[in-house]
């Protein structure tokens, strides 16, 4: 494999700047003129049409113009803007440098950015804090987290106060024993000391404050830390926990990385270096961890064979749950993914065992998550049912070789990163169609390659995939990551399976969708959905459904 010259369009195909005409038409706002502009131009870029004249200067259609209306009738506030400091803002203007140890990312449920991103958010003020001066450090009275916008909205239903507790007294997600966070809901007035230089800082949840839910926020999941000595501040840092357990902070720089040897933004491109060099895009991504990461195969292979172990292992504990289990919070869900997969496997119809026993394996992976258990963001919490459930079946129903789930991991790895460097993997920046409908398409080209579909075919499945998720929103009941999430990546699982079945039967070359169309419609639609919808239980749902 050795394409390395291979010559990109260097426009961005989502830097507006490079994109949008310097005339706008007379009467039209510039901001919604630019952001039509520059997804049209994207598309022209993505698929090698140029635009018409016609579309330079054409208006932007009535219904990017006017804000929906909610169902009180009122028009509803528009939806909180990401700051273009942000590098989950700019990162789109350069070669995809994601790697699958960022990406999958082990830790507590229910949902990985209120959860996961808070517990890495207070260990990192943490470490921070411990390099303070000792005289400084010998002052210090108090941490205080405080959690803006839709961590605080819908942080109680999440346990976020408990997962940034942890993060405080030295817990990782991926190691904190869930048990801990059990006793946490349990017993709330416990109290820790946080060893800090020779001082010892009392802390509990009465720590963790849940402050204004809206705001001029930099990012809707927004937090600040604060080492306090009596009401002076020592040390503050304000975080954003931008999606899948990602985190930035206030100047955050990415980190350095080595370049890719396979350069890519889109998977157009992504899929031209696949068959160029006649291998696959499992492999081509193989190419890249290893250069970027500077990892051997063998390091890469044993970091996904200890996320595919840890998804089959999700299943496994979910499936031996009773159906009498309740999860935790105020819905009172019955588990029920034991009783679904057992009588999916007496239906007498090959096709319902097939369709019932993946929706049990969500369940069960997605039912751990609600448990608060230990799950894998792939590429969220709220979603962490939807890979699961199709690794579960691929390697333990129908024993297709671990060597291709392997590929077909990587596969996945490339839809999320692309999604989360063009659109978002944040249900507070993009609704659920961000979550679930990502992991559909990640699972979607799972299925494909470890079936040894030509490239074209992955990319089909996973655009379908992520199609019929578009427009999806965010609005869990009473703020748990249970209702709809729950049953909702059994139905991601389930459609993922359908999108395989349609574009390994299909002719390829006559899918008329391509996938980075359908991540800037990802991305658009984020941009336009109502705040309501954006994981805030304010609306849907989340709304209309009575809890007695
Ligand atoms: S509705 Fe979807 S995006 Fe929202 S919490 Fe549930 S799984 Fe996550």
């Amino acid at each position: 494999m050795s394409n390395r010259d291979e010559k990109h369009d260097d426009r961005d195909p989502l830097d507006p700047s490079a994109q949008v005409p310097s005339d706008i038409p007379p009467g039209l706002d510039r901001r919604k003129f630019i952001m039509r502009s520059a997804v049209i131009s994207a598309a022209a870029v993505m698929n090698g049409c140029t635009r018409s004249e016609t579309e330079q200067k054409a208006p932007p259609p009535a219904a990017a113009d006017t804000q929906p209306t909610g169902t009180s009738g009122t028009k509803p506030g528009p939806a909180v803007p990401l700051s273009p400091d942000l590098n989950v803002v700019k990162k789109g203007q350069g070669p995809v440098l994601t790697t699958v140890d960022e990406f999958y990312k082990v830790g507590p449920g229910p949902s990985s950015s209120h959860t996961i991103g808070p517990m890495r958010i207070t260990y990192d003020f943490y470490q921070r804090a411990a390099m303070l001066p000792a005289d400084k450090l010998s002052t210090a009275t108090a941490l205080k987290v405080n959690l803006f916008g839709s961590l605080s909205a819908t942080g109680k239903g999440h346990g976020t106060e408990r997962a940034a507790l942890a993060g405080l007294v030295g817990k990782e997600p991926a190691t904190v024993d869930p048990k801990f966070l059990d006793s946490l809901r349990d017993n709330p007035d416990q109290t820790f000391q946080v060893k800090l230089g020779d001082k010892s800082i009392p802390v509990s949840l009465k720590d963790i404050i849940y402050d204004a839910t809206k705001g001029d926020f930099k990012h809707p999941n927004t937090m600040t830390v604060k080492l306090l000595a009596g009401n002076d501040v020592l040390l503050e840092q304000e975080y954003y926990s931008v999606g899948g357990g990602f985190i930035e902070w206030k100047g955050y720089t990415p980190p350095t990385k080595n370049p890719p040897q396979y350069p890519f933004r889109t998977m157009k491109e992504l899929r031209t270096y696949a068959d160029t060099n006649n291998t696959t895009i499992g492999k081509i991504m193989l190419a890249n961890e290893m250069s970027i990461a500077g990892r051997s195969e063998e390091e890469v292979y044993a970091f996904v064979d200890k996320i595919i172990n840890a998804m089959v292992a999700t299943v496994k504990s979910g499936l031996s749950m009773s159906e009498n289990d309740v999860l935790p919070g105020p819905i009172k869900l019955h588990s029920k993914a034991a009783t679904v997969y057992k009588r999916a496997m007496d239906d007498s119809y090959q096709a319902e065992r097939g369709i019932g026993s993946l929706s049990a394996f969500a369940l069960a992976a997605s039912e751990e998550n609600g448990r608060g258990h230990l799950v894998i963001t792939a590429p969220t919490g709220g979603s962490a049912g939807v890979m699961p459930s199709l690794v579960y079946g691929l390697l333990e129903v129908r024993k297709v070789p671990r060597q291709k789930v392997r590929d077909g991991m990587l596969a996945a790895a490339a839809v999320g990163y692309l999604c989360k460097h063009h659109a978002t993997l944040s249900a507070a920046e993009g609704g659920c169609q961000a979550e679930i409908g990502v992991a559909s398409a990640m699972a979607a080209a799972l299925v494909a390659t470890a079936y040894d579909a030509k490239s074209l075919v992955v990319e089909n499945a996973a655009e379908s995939a992520l199609e019929h998720h578009l427009g999806m929103t965010c609005d869990p009941v009473a703020g748990y990551v249970q209702v709809p999430c729950i049953e909702r990546c059994a139905f991601g699982a389930v459609k993922a399976w359908t999108a395989f079945a349609i574009a390994s039967n299909e002719i390829a070359s006559r899918h008329r969708v391509n996938f980075d169309e359908t991540v800037m419609a990802l991305a658009q639609t984020a941009r336009d959905m109502n705040s309501k919808y954006k994981e805030t239980s304010e609306a849907g749902l989340a709304q209309s459904v009575t809890l007695c």
